[in-house]
């Protein structure tokens, strides 16, 4: 998608942090942190939001997740504790359009469910 702003930084052509990559997924961190650790890790395919996820997308989320986990062991917050989030859809609050999931950590939340 030419004028996604993940893809862009996907490709290199938006620079950002980036925290891993692999051949199915690139993780970077969130340039408005909403906690000392907030990395979004995002596929490398473009889906607009988790209802583009077909079952032949299945194993890329499972990877996603365990991505996650991975990554909060790497930067030292699996123990302590994290949250991942994904926000599909206006009343979500998403605002860019490219699958992505918050990793968030090194503070407490406050619960929302
Ligand atoms: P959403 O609101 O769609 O769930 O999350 C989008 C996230 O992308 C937001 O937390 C926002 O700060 C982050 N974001 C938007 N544009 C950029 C950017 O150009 N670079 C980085 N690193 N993060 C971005
Ligand atoms: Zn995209």
């Amino acid at each position: 998608m030419s004028d996604c702003i993940f893809c862009k930084i996907i490709k290199g052509d938006i620079p950002s942090q980036k925290v891993y990559e692999d051949e199915l997924v690139y993780a970077f961190r969130d340039i408005a942190p909403a906690a000392p650790v907030h990395v979004l890790i995002v596929p490398k395919e473009h889906l607009c939001c988790l209802n583009a996820a077909k079952p032949e997308h299945q194993a890329l989320l499972g990877h996603i997740l365990l991505t996650a986990q991975k990554l909060a062991e790497d930067l030292g917050v699996k123990d302590d504790g994290y949250r991942i989030i994904n926000n599909c859809g206006e009343n979500a609050g998403q605002t860019v359009f490219h699958l992505h999931f918050h990793l968030l950590a090194g503070d407490t939340f406050s619960r929302l469910v």
